[in-house]
């Protein structure tokens, strides 16, 4: 059993109500170690370590503040294999994923935002004929807070605190309370680094307690925020009326368009890819997949054998391809749509159920699971799962697979295969989703605007535009 702390001010301690939240195994179901279920409180002293920071730090030089974040990084990829075996135990996905994926993402958004910051330049604007010059300072707003989901818990939590800090933030961050340890963890890196203290602090414990807390906070003047659609507006609703500024990275309910002319054996495997990574739990994963009906059957059969051939198992074993889902909540949810697409008709291709491992019996494990439908406008199609599901079904038409494409209330990701040009650009113009794959999926440069429109969200993280949300903009007009 393990113990988790807050960090505030570089300091580890507990919760100040000393109250604690159990944190699960997903691959056993058993608990192994106990999290602060802090209070507003706790939020407070996090506040005032912050604010104790941001005179120093705010004036750090570039060049300081660069080489800290890059001594993070180094200090991650450096304890890879502890931050994979820990990131995987809280979340259930294999460590051979967390080891390929999490971690060095993690690791890649301390050096990308370290290096950023010392390229961020602002604008300068000469009033001809006036007399005048216009410069643009781009300052750090405070004290930000940052909140982030369990299923990429240390990547998207770095992705927010990294360009905070970078841009002379002091933050308050949050990690959902389901995934805790790899932010816990992060705070003997961030001492060994040289962090100041109060920079980073990071508070433990329930959201609608310790995420509110921070959101109704009067002096934490920005929130970035991933997580679902619903929490989302809910901060909205209390931060607007503050004036804070938001980034809402939401839910996504992404089509994977798949015509006749693409090149069939790369899309199969990506497809199988961006159904199924980290068991279908990435707000980017292709969850509605429409196939050119020329290729429908021949897909649906290769498809269908490449998902069987996935291995569902233990995280720990290298063997595994799905670990499992994050909680026992989340498993009932996701069971729970499967019944309602075959309430719906939904015709069940492959998986669908439970899957038991031999001695980790209590363990969240479901099959990768494929239905084909009919209608666009069932539930399974509109509703985010957020797991191992996806569905598939056949168009004629490029018009009739981008009306049903649109026809949904997210637009965060859209994934395309073709190899007509003139159909890739007339689809990318009109697909709405704040980020398209032509023939690819979750190729990620991290210099590009990653966001989402409709419900899934507003605001754009990533490059130059997390260091401008970080940032307020003040011009200076001086005439001359
Ligand atoms: P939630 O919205 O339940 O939670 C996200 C975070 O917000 C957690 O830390 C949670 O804490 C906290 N929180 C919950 N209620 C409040 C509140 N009232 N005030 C402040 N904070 C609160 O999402 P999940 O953790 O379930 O994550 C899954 C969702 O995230 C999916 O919808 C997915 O699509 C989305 N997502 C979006 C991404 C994007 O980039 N667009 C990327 C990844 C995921 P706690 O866990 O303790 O409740």
């Amino acid at each position: 059993m393990h113990t988790i702390q807050n960090y505030i001010n570089g300091q580890f301690e507990n919760p100040s109500n000393n109250e604690w939240l159990d944190n699960y195994c997903p691959a056993n179901g058993e608990i192994y170690g106990q999290i602060p279920n802090s209070s507003k409180d706790d939020v407070e002293r996090a506040y005032q370590a912050a604010e104790l920071a941001f005179p120093s730090w705010s004036k750090t030089t570039l060049d300081e503040r660069s080489r800290i974040l890059i001594k993070i990084s180094e200090l991650l990829e450096a304890n890879i294999q502890q931050f994979a075996e820990a990131e995987s135990k809280d979340n259930g996905k294999p460590v051979s994923l967390a080891k390929a994926i999490d971690i060095p993402r993690a690791a890649s958004n301390f050096r990308f935002f370290g290096n950023a910051i010392t390229q961020f330049a602002s604008e300068s604007h000469e009033s001809v004929g006036q007399d005048a010059i216009n410069y643009t300072l781009r300052q750090p707003i405070g004290i930000v807070g940052c909140i982030s989901p369990w299923n990429l818990p240390l990547y998207l939590f770095t992705w927010k605190i990294a360009p905070a800090i970078a841009a002379g933030n002091c933050v308050v961050a949050k990690p959902s309370e389901i995934t805790p340890i790899t932010a816990f963890l992060l705070g003997n890196i961030c001492n060994e680094a040289g962090l100041p203290k109060g920079v980073l602090n990071i508070v433990h414990g329930l959201g609608k307690i310790t995420g509110q807390a921070i959101v109704e906070h009067p002096y934490i003047k920005a929130i970035s925020f991933t997580g679902g659609t619903k929490t989302g507006a809910h901060i909205a609703k209390i931060a607007a009326p503050m004036f804070k500024k938001l980034s809402l990275e939401l839910g996504g309910k992404n089509p994977n368009i798949i015509f006749a002319d693409c090149d069939y054996k790369g899309m199969l495997e990506t497809t199988v890819r961006a159904s199924f990574s980290n068991q279908g739990q990435i707000c980017l994963c292709g969850s509605r997949i429409f196939v050119e009906a020329s290729i429908y059957k021949k897909f649906k059969t290769d498809f269908i054998a490449k998902v069987n051939q996935l291995k569902v198992g233990h995280p720990s074993s290298e063997a595994t391809q799905l670990g499992a889902l994050v909680s026992k909540q989340h498993l009932e949810k996701v069971l729970n749509y499967i019944d309602i697409a075959k309430k719906e008709n939904g015709n069940i291709l492959c998986g669908g159920n439970q899957v038991i491992i031999k001695d980790y019996e209590g363990g969240y494990y479901l099959e990768p699971t494929v239905i084909e439908i009919s209608t666009n406008d069932c539930k399974i199609n509109q509703e985010e799962v957020f797991g191992p599901v996806v569905t598939i079904m056949p168009f004629n038409t490029e018009n009739e697979v981008l009306h049903m494409a649109n026809a949904v209330r997210y637009g965060l990701s859209a994934t395309l295969w073709t190899s007509n040009l003139k159909r890739t650009m007339r689809l990318t113009n009109q697909l709405q989703a704040g980020i398209i794959w032509v023939n690819t999926w979750m190729l990620r440069d991290l210099r590009t605007p990653f966001g989402g429109i409709k419900a899934s969200g507003v605001g754009r993280e990533g490059g130059f535009e997390a260091l401008r949300f970080f940032t307020e903009a003040k011009n200076v007009c001086i005439k001359y």
